[in-house]
């Protein structure tokens, strides 16, 4: 997807740059060039000096950068969505259902499942997703984003644990993790990532060599760690050392690496992730969801003051349900505020941060995303702030993280490409989407034998 040839121009719209001093241009204007923001500023300014740029008014709006979403599954949850139970506990939930529903998927199951959750995200102003390293078909998941038209970093299922579905020998996972990043080089609107599974689902040999690979190839790398306290006994119980203790060991953390959750770390390895520079992707629905802990045991506000790498997630669609990135950054500032039981220690400001700025820099993209600055990717969100939720105009940081206004993203852009335009993608049509993911859900649960047990009778009365 190439960026459009025309220059564009947003005028009229209070604009959060979350430049260094964070301003806030009032009734301003984007320039965008060649997929890039070319100028920001007042928009009689810009008016005079782009007279041959197309116009999109965004007056009565407010315009962000795009949100950047660090953890997601593209794929098993998603045409799933919140059919995995409330009671049961989240082992249950990750082996019963969401490990057989990824080994259920056909390589068109995850190319339809990604186009639904990446047009999830764009609708809700997600322009950039990490994906968490559970994709089985990443050809077919990359088809299904690029219909979107959003960013993506995507990895490969990587896992050598024997029996586990989906898994395979170290050299194999390696050799499938180089050629993915050969198919989707860096630059892209899809770029390659190594990913593991994660937990404990991988060999001392595994996880060296995959660490290795992303560092050779100046790649990111992401996977999952100790969301519950089970990662720490099964690594204690293996190697005599807590898990990051034992990575630190190995060598593989450092600053190419997210880990997803962090949730159960002690003091020790709270030390060794801020002096490894490791980043964290923060998914504060899924341990709510799944009942995993954060409220006991989460030190990710610890992390963040002492200026660690946090960055927010949404993780799964049975484990907060839902790619409302907005959502989670309230729920991670409601948490962090009441966890230290004082107001000024983080706010909405910070939350929005963490979505913007924060996203960036842990997928290493703080040169290029995250902010509306010349030169970086014009990435944008145009909110319609005409929406009862936005009036009357408060604080802008209060109000798009407290005030609940996921659903008023009227225009998304990426690179300079329109993917949203007046509350509708402008490359696919929702509903026929939608209509094939309710058709390709009964077909998944058939083939997994899961069972929806929802506790309030469903009663035919049509
Ligand atoms: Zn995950």
């Amino acid at each position: 997807m190439s960026a459009p040839e025309t220059p564009l121009i947003i005028v009229g719209g209070d604009v959060i740059t979350m430049n260094s001093s964070r301003e806030v241009l009032v009734g301003g204007a984007v320039a965008i060039e060649a997929g890039r923001i070319a100028e920001v500023g007042s928009s009689s300014e810009i008016l005079e000096r782009w007279p041959h740029a197309k116009q999109i008014s965004a007056s009565g709006c407010v315009v962000t950068p795009g949100l950047i979403n660090t953890h997601q599954h593209f794929t098993g949850d998603p045409l799933l969505k919140s059919c995995i139970p409330d009671q049961i506990s989240s082992q249950e939930a990750i082996f019963n259902w969401a490990v057989p529903a990824h080994q259920a998927h056909t390589s068109a199951d995850e190319e339809l499942s990604a186009a639904l959750c990446a047009a999830e995200s764009a609708l809700r102003g997600v322009t950039t997703v990490a994906e968490a390293g559970t994709v089985a078909h990443p050809h077919s998941v990359a088809q299904g984003i690029s219909q979107i038209g959003i960013r993506a970093v995507l990895g490969i299922w990587g896992s050598d644990t024997p029996d586990l579905p989906l898994a395979g020998p170290v050299t194999e996972v390696v050799a499938q993790q180089c050629q993915l990043l050969r198919d989707f080089p860096q630059g892209g609107r899809i770029e390659g990532w190594v990913c593991l599974v994660g937990h404990d689902l991988a060999s001392d040999e595994l996880l060296c060599a995959a660490s290795e690979l992303a560092q050779d190839e100046g790649v990111g790398m992401t996977m999952h760690i100790s969301p519950t306290p089970a990662d720490s006994e099964i690594w204690l119980d293996r190697t005599g050392l807590l898990p990051l203790v034992h990575f630190e060991k190995l060598g593989i953390l450092g600053r190419h690496l997210v880990l997803g959750h962090a949730v159960w770390l002690d003091s020790q390895e709270v030390e060794i992730l801020l002096a490894t520079e490791t980043a964290v992707a923060f998914c504060p629905w899924a341990y709510l969801r799944l009942a995993q802990g954060t409220t006991q045991a989460g030190r990710h506000h610890e992390i963040w003051r002492q200026g660690g790498r946090v960055a927010l997630g949404a993780d799964a669609h049975n484990a907060g349900d839902n790619a409302d990135m907005l959502r989670v950054a309230a729920v991670c500032a409601g948490l962090w505020r009441d966890q230290s039981m004082s107001p000024d220690s983080f706010g909405a400001h910070h939350a929005f941060e963490l979505l913007t700025l924060g996203g960036a820099d842990a997928l290493g993209k703080e040169d290029q995303l995250g902010s509306i600055e010349v030169g970086k990717m014009a990435d944008l969100v145009v909110f319609d702030a005409r929406d009862v939720s936005w009036n009357p105009r408060g604080d802008l940081a209060l109000q798009l993280i407290w005030g609940g206004v996921g659903h008023s993203v009227r225009d998304v852009f990426v690179g300079g490409q329109q993917i949203v335009r007046d509350f509708e993608l402008t490359q696919l049509d929702l509903a026929e989407l939608l209509a094939e993911a309710a058709a390709r859900q009964k077909v998944l649960l058939e083939r997994t034998g899961a069972q929806l047990a929802p506790p309030w009778p469903l009663i035919q009365a049509s």
